[in-house]
């Protein structure tokens, strides 16, 4: 009779435990901070492979900003001016970089002929909680998608605002693939992105870049909720120990991500 109380109590215990949510431990890892890019700050002491280490997803650059840098299950592709997505070896380092290990909490079909502003309003409806990341998936096929690359930098390094007066920018039409991105909150200024900020892989990894526009043909977006911030600092690079980087740089960032 004993037993069997201490099995039912046992029982009870077990179905409580299954019962209470899991502690969600959903992590954003990011190295570096935004204005340290836009400053010109363009070498970082971080190899991908460390990257790997934090997240399978996700979006940056490459050391002398060699590139727009996407992160897509656990595959880096760095996208050269000639708008070809390269594969690079895992000891290459990276002044700025935003991953996850992506797992989707929800998924959402999107309407078709759906821009990118209308993405974004369709997702600003439906995330619960503005105060919070949200790692963003959305793959399908594009009727147009406009991406952009950056051309590798050499020292001194000019800022952010004056490199993407140059940069190279791709029109794609009827491409099946997926964009990697984020929206951050409004309060993250200055150390990553407010909003959105997307880029883009083909479904064949051969093309991509930073997104400027897009219309949907069809697809479905995927969210990840993230209640967890980890910041990297390159703390063996001497130009981020002088740098200035509590300057505003709103307007200059709004020039570099949307142009
Ligand atoms: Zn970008």
């Amino acid at each position: 009779m004993k037993r069997t109380i201490l099995f039912l109590f046992v029982l009870v215990l077990l179905v409580a435990g299954c019962a209470t949510p899991a502690k969600r431990t959903d992590t954003v890892f990011q190295t570096s901070t935004i204005n340290a890019l836009l400053a010109g700050i363009y070498d970082g002491d971080i190899t991908l492979r460390e990257v790997l280490e934090n997240g399978d997803f996700g979006l940056g650059t490459y050391n002398h900003l060699a590139g727009e840098m996407i992160l897509y299950e656990s595959q880096f592709y760095q996208i050269k001016p000639d708008g070809s997505a390269y594969r690079p070896v895992l000891s290459t380092k990276t002044p700025y970089v935003t991953v996850c290990r992506f797992k989707a909490d929800e998924t959402f079909p999107t309407p078709e002929g759906f821009s990118m502003d209308d993405v974004k309003k369709f997702l600003d409806h439906r995330l619960p909680n503005h105060n919070l990341f949200y790692a963003i998936k959305i793959t399908g096929v594009f009727k147009t998608m406009k991406t952009r690359t950056i051309v590798a930098q050499k020292k001194p390094y000019p800022p952010l605002k004056e490199v993407v007066k140059h940069q190279i920018v791709f029109h794609m039409k009827e491409v099946a693939g997926t964009i990697v991105g984020f929206r951050c909150p409004e309060y993250i200024k200055g150390i990553n992105v407010p909003n959105y900020h997307l880029h883009f892989i083909s479904k064949d990894g051969k093309r991509g870049g930073h997104v400027l526009g897009f219309t949907l043909r069809k697809g479905r977006c995927e969210i990840d909720m993230l209640n967890r911030f980890l910041m990297v600092l390159p703390s063996g690079v001497k130009e981020f120990a002088k740098a200035n980087l509590s300057k505003d740089q709103s307007k200059a960032l709004k020039r570099v991500e949307q142009k």
